[in-house]
């Protein structure tokens, strides 16, 4: 794998640090960016200079591209002088910029026949983790061709997955951040709750901090040990009990005159499955609801 020669377009925030630590790995680089000031730490390096994606192309193995999202992947890829125009027979693409799943299906058919391979494998980590190489790397496309190349993601990333076909590493980091953004929304709720009913932003943020919330237990064991199997008997927190805490808060905020959207939400949805009859089973009963409105889609993992 030594000899492989890299080309990496996109030197920006998370292109250049993940592109420094695979050169840093020791093989050998071509670079490219509409932005030459941004290659500078690479050259400083040995890295060579490709003045288009085409270039580019011609004069390596494998392709890395971090950009920032379809247009861009669209006219490095297939624009003029784009990459398409200079790949060849065994040539690896592989797209570290969080896109659109169909845009890189499309494009993967394009680049076959060509003879070329395309993966895509958005990150997670932000910017310190690519300069540190902590990331995620969710990696979609042809399996063979991932673990060919997964000595070079390891040069970057500490949590290196097989998703499966190609698109499926961007469909996992689109659910990956839109999960993030909706916590977010409800945080901000329940932290300004807290704050305007009296408490101390360090004591409530510490308080989430320290409890299941906080400790990720809901994706780690709450969810695996319900939800994910299908198992909401013996209950381990009735729906009843878990509605309850949520009016409480609901009761609060009209008392505070604070707007809790997403709070309200979730308290519709409890309510919703607490007609269904499943007072008394586990809470986590509630996200069948989901299940049913996005066409009896099933979410079972078997952990055993
Ligand atoms: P950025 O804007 O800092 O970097 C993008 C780089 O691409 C820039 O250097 C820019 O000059 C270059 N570029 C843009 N168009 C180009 C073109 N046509 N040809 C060649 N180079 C071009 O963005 P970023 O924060 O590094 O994000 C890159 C990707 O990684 C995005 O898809 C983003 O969503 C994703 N991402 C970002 C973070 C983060 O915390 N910043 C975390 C995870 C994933």
């Amino acid at each position: 794998m030594e000899k492989i020669k890299i080309g990496f377009i996109g030197l920006g925030n998370m292109g250049g640090g993940m592109s420094l630590n695979i050169a840093r790995a020791g093989y050998e680089m071509v670079v490219h960016d509409i932005d030459r000031e941004a290659a500078t730490p690479l050259l400083e390096l040995g890295a060579e200079w490709a003045e288009t994606p085409k270039q580019l192309a011609e004069s390596v193995d494998v392709i890395f591209t971090s950009l920032p999202g379809p247009p861009e992947v669209t006219s490095v890829s297939t624009g003029v002088d784009g990459l398409i125009e200079g790949v060849s027979k065994d040539s690896i693409w592989i797209d570290l910029s969080t896109s659109s799943p169909t845009l890189i299906r499309e494009l993967s058919k394009k680049f076959e026949d060509h003879g070329a391979t395309v993966l895509d494998a958005p990150v997670s980590g932000g910017v310190k983790g690519a300069q540190t190489g902590k990331l995620a790397i969710m990696v979609g496309g042809n399996e063979s061709i991932f673990n060919q190349v997964k000595p070079i993601l390891d040069s970057f990333g500490d949590k290196v997955s097989y998703t499966g076909s190609i698109g499926s590493g961007s469909i996992c980091k689109l659910m990956h951040n839109t999960i993030g953004y909706g916590m977010q929304m409800i945080i901000s709720e329940c932290l300004t709750l807290g704050v305007k009913a009296g408490v101390k932003p360090e004591e409530l943020v510490e308080c989430i901090k320290n409890g299941s919330v906080g400790r990720g237990n809901l994706l780690n064991v709450t969810l695996p040990d319900t939800y994910l199997q299908g198992k909401f008997d013996p209950p381990n927190f009735a729906l009843k009990l878990a509605r309850k805490d949520v009016s409480l808060a609901l009761e609060l905020g009209r008392e505070y005159d604070v707007p809790m959207e997403a709070a309200s939400h979730a308290y519709n949805e409890l309510t919703a499955a607490m007609n269904r009859g499943w007072e008394n089973k586990d809470s986590r009963i509630s996200l069948l609801l989901q299940e049913e409105r996005a066409g009896n889609i099933e979410v079972r993992v078997d952990n055993s």
